[in-house]
């Protein structure tokens, strides 16, 4: 796990409010309830979530809503967003694509748009947060990477391509929530990056004022640092502190230590609820649409796969596709030949899962190259495959499709995309070599614009390098 560990990683499906702290739920519950709400959750349905283990895909869906029911304020949305970045961000992942279905609640005052609203102030308060680490508490790499995505995204990106990861360069210099807030230029990262001498001992601790980064630190280090606190400090909603990563990353910042985690890029697919009617779901692209500039890049097909068919979102999905955005399809989740076939034949830029696909359809989905996010956890756990080595991962791999490792829902599964990478190198006997492998080409099927990949491709080049 720990090789595993020290791996960039490219995470591309991640559900939001399946990648939450179970401690978070219960934090709002108990919020919630002092405040003298009823919500309605039972200690059973809090438990449920807490407790993880093996589910149905139906028992899964049942848990959502348990979880949808207590995430109904912006701000409760916002600090899930924050904590899902942070924890990512710890995990090793320098890219992620995060999804989320926006929810129209009249009855909380939330509609699609300031549900989306709240999920991007939620990562870009993360992201202000991560660019914060002092610069004795990061590594060289860390500092580059903070300056690519501030190049990426810095002052006067705004067109598409320019993502959350860099929209916190732009709402750094914008501020996403109205607020002046003023951030480090790429310069400043830049130089801050050339002017540090390593630690020859990194990964050690190291004084406040002595040695490594921070005494040798150039005055750019030091104003990005100032800046950066500076935007942190004028941000909205906070996530508070919680436990485990997220202890790490707050004593990390106030101690310099190494663990501090590696900064991290972040874009936003919108998912389309299979409950939704095909109005619901061309709502949801226009949203998209409208948000490119703030790091949505594309949209998503997701939900209880014994709900809707597939020809209520076409006009949708096709919209998607005229706006420029990028689609992607759960498949197959459940035994579905008929749907299968026609999202094949749509040609969507990647799909999700594919578990229950007979030998034709297998073969079809191989001669499309269409690449495939695998859930090694999730699919184990609600038994759309019976165990690790007989999971597809292992013939599509050994066949050459492009294959990504994702988590789907680190919070229900109880799974960090590290741990995914022990499995498939423990279930498929893969070498060190082959997850490095695996790394790298993840990041070919991301939705980031050619600007990032190319950046991000001689960051984890540099980094796996490194490791090896
Ligand atoms: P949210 O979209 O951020 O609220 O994340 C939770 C939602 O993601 C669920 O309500 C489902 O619609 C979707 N989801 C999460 N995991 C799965 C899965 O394994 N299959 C299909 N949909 C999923």
């Amino acid at each position: 796990l720990k090789l595993c560990e020290n791996i960039p990683k490219v995470e591309l499906h991640a559900h939001l409010n399946g990648s939450v702290r179970p401690q978070t739920i219960k934090d709002i519950l108990d919020e919630r309830s002092r405040a003298g709400e009823a919500l309605g959750v039972t200690e059973q349905q809090l438990a449920d979530i807490t407790v993880g283990g093996e589910r149905s895909l139906r028992d899964c869906f049942r848990l959502f809503d348990v979880i949808h029911a207590v995430t109904t304020t912006h701000a409760a949305i916002s600090r899930i967003a924050a904590e899902v970045v942070r924890d990512f961000a710890a995990d090793r992942v320098v890219y992620l694509e995060l999804r989320t279905t926006p929810k129209a609640r009249p009855e909380y005052g939330m509609t699609k748009e300031s549900y989306t609203e709240a999920v991007l102030d939620g990562i870009d308060a993360a992201l202000r947060q991560l660019r914060a680490v002092p610069p004795r508490a990061a590594s060289q790499q860390q500092l580059l990477l903070a300056a690519q995505a501030q190049a990426v995204g810095g002052p006067g990106a705004s067109g598409p391509g320019a993502g959350a990861g860099a929209g916190a360069g732009a709402s750094g210099a914008q501020g996403a929530d109205g607020v002046g807030v003023t951030s480090p230029s790429h310069e400043q990262l830049v130089a801050a990056s050339e002017g540090v001498v390593l630690s020859p001992r990194a990964g050690q601790r190291t004084t406040a004022a002595g040695g490594g980064l921070h005494a040798s630190s150039s005055g750019a280090a030091a104003a990005a640092e100032t800046a950066a606190a500076g935007s942190e400090g004028a941000q909205g909603p906070r996530p508070g502190p919680g436990p485990g990563l997220e202890s790490g990353l707050e004593s990390g910042l106030e101690s310099g230590l190494e663990t501090a985690p590696h900064l991290i890029i972040v874009k936003l697919l919108l998912s389309i609820d299979r409950r939704e009617d095909a109005a619901a779901a061309m709502e949801t692209v226009q949203l998209a649409a409208r948000l490119q500039s703030r790091g949505v890049v594309g949209v998503d097909l997701s939900g209880n796969p014994y709900v809707g068919s597939w020809a209520q979102w076409q006009g949708a999905l096709a919209a998607a596709r005229g706006a420029g955005l990028r689609v992607t399809l759960h498949a197959g989740e459940v035994v579905a030949p008929e749907e299968v076939r026609a999202m094949l034949a749509w040609r969507p830029e990647r799909l999700g899962h594919c578990c229950c696909l007979d030998a034709e359809l297998a073969a079809q989905l191989k001669a499309s190259a269409i690449p495939l996010e695998l859930c090694l956890t999730s699919n184990v756990l609600t038994q759309s495959v019976p165990s690790y080595p007989e999971h597809h991962f292992a013939e599509l791999y050994a066949a050459g499709h492009p294959v990504v490792l994702c988590t789907d829902d680190s919070g229900v599964f109880g799974t960090t995309l590290s741990r995914e990478y022990a499995i498939a190198a423990a279930a498929f006997k893969l070498p060190v070599s082959a997850l490095h492998e695996l790394a790298r080409r993840s990041l070919e099927y991301t939705f980031a614009s050619e600007t990032e990949k190319a950046q991000l491709r001689r960051l984890m080049e540099r980094e796996l390098a490194a490791l090896e």
